[in-house]
């Protein structure tokens, strides 16, 4: 399997040398051939190309079997005909990553805001509110006079449908259970369009329970009891938001893992931006972006049969789950390591894993 490492920005370099470590150590324990190619985006590629992403780079990505994206400035990036464009709405765009596939889970160890859970949120990651990608060229955020902004939100049946499928799969290997999230109240036509495709995927999963929930009262849903979630369904601003939520109420946003995935290519990412905040201070938790790698492998071991990928994917999980329980891990979730530590240890316990364990 040939990855495509691009770094990012802020946290990026560092959270990314961790989990690019926990690759090589999962490659060798369950001989998965990993191949890495290492390249830039974000500032890094302006500042090189005079472009956050280049033509070239996406030619790299398409002919690869995976891509690991660490997190980029975006809020930086403001205008494209300099070079600025946002490198995750590439990716996605350019790639057809519709599905952006978003875990959340308590770990034994930590402190519980919530009590126990176990979730996905399953957000389209196509259009929705998203100006700089649902429309073909141009922006769908515009300045009609100096003090009024007109943004446009895009849903379509295709969209609707193809997310409802991926989230009414998850859920059959899961604890058959969907929930519906949208703002169909007031978003009447766009969300009720959303509603009924999900509804109509569900009569093929008859075994699945489904429910919905308008996106506040949601807000409060989750926090209150969050272990009545399985599968969360939603568009795309509501899935960013909520699963930010989720993450948080796990242990720390930290801990998010976040896969993009189409029918041809998938993207691994953490769910957290470049955190300006703690960049360079060996402080940030790479456990984002090394739960978002395992959920890459999964991808690919479900997509070409191979069960070494999905035997690996599960075992990162774990040895993420010991960690934090071991405090070896960053402080936020009340470790004690920093975040090259954390990586090294990480690698560490993965080459271990299988071996007994001494009494
Ligand atoms: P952020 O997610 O970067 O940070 C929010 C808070 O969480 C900060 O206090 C930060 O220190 C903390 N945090 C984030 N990741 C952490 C980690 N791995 N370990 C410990 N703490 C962590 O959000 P922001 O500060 O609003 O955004 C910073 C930049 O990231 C902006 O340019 C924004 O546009 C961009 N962004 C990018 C992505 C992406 O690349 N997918 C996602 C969200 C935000």
């Amino acid at each position: 399997m040939k990855i495509i490492v691009l770094p990012g920005d802020g946290i990026g370099p560092e959270t990314m040398q961790a989990t690019v470590q926990v690759l090589e150590a999962a490659s060798s324990r369950f001989d998965l051939g990993l191949v890495f190619e290492h390249d830039v985006a974000g500032h890094e590629s302006l500042r090189r190309h005079g472009a956050t992403v280049t033509p070239a780079l996406l030619d790299k990505v398409k002919a690869a079997d995976g891509l690991m994206l660490g997190p980029m400035a975006t809020y930086d990036f403001k205008d494209e005909a300099k070079g600025e464009i946002n490198p995750s709405k590439f990716f996605r765009k350019e790639l057809d990553l519709f599905a952006n596939i978003r875990p959340a889970r308590t770990w034994s160890g930590l402190p519980q805001k919530v009590g126990e859970f176990d979730l996905v949120v399953v957000r389209e990651n196509t259009e929705g509110f998203y100006a700089d990608r649902n429309i073909e060229s141009g922006s769908s955020e515009m300045l009609v006079t100096r003090d009024v902004v007109v943004s446009l939100r895009r849903i379509t049946r295709a969209c609707c449908e193809r997310i409802a499928r991926s989230a009414f799969q998850l859920a059959a290997t899961r604890k058959r259970h969907v929930s519906i999230v949208h703002k169909a109240n007031v978003l009447k036509i766009g969300d009720g369009m959303f509603i009924d495709e999900c509804r109509r995927v569900a009569q093929e999963f008859p075994d699945v329970q489904v429910d919905d929930f308008i996106v506040d009262a949601m807000m409060a849903h989750v926090v209150r009891a969050p272990r009545r979630f399985d599968v969360i369904v939603t568009t795309n601003m509501f899935g960013d938001i909520l699963s930010d939520l989720t993450a948080e109420l796990s242990g720390s946003l930290g801990l998010g893992g976040s896969l993009n995935a189409g029918s041809a290519h998938a993207m691994g990412q953490a769910a957290h931006g470049s955190a300006p905040d703690i960049a360079g201070q060996d402080i940030a938790n790479p456990f984002s972006l090394i739960l978002s790698a395992a959920q890459l492998l999964g991808w690919h071991g479900q997509r070409r049969g191979l069960p070494a990928f999905n035997a690996a994917a599960l075992a990162i999980e774990q040895a993420a789950a010991d960690a934090i329980a071991d405090g070896e891990a960053t402080r936020d979730v009340g470790g004690r390591l920093g975040t090259a530590a954390t990586g090294r240890a990480f690698a560490q316990r993965l080459a271990r894993h299988g071996e007994p364990v001494a009494a």
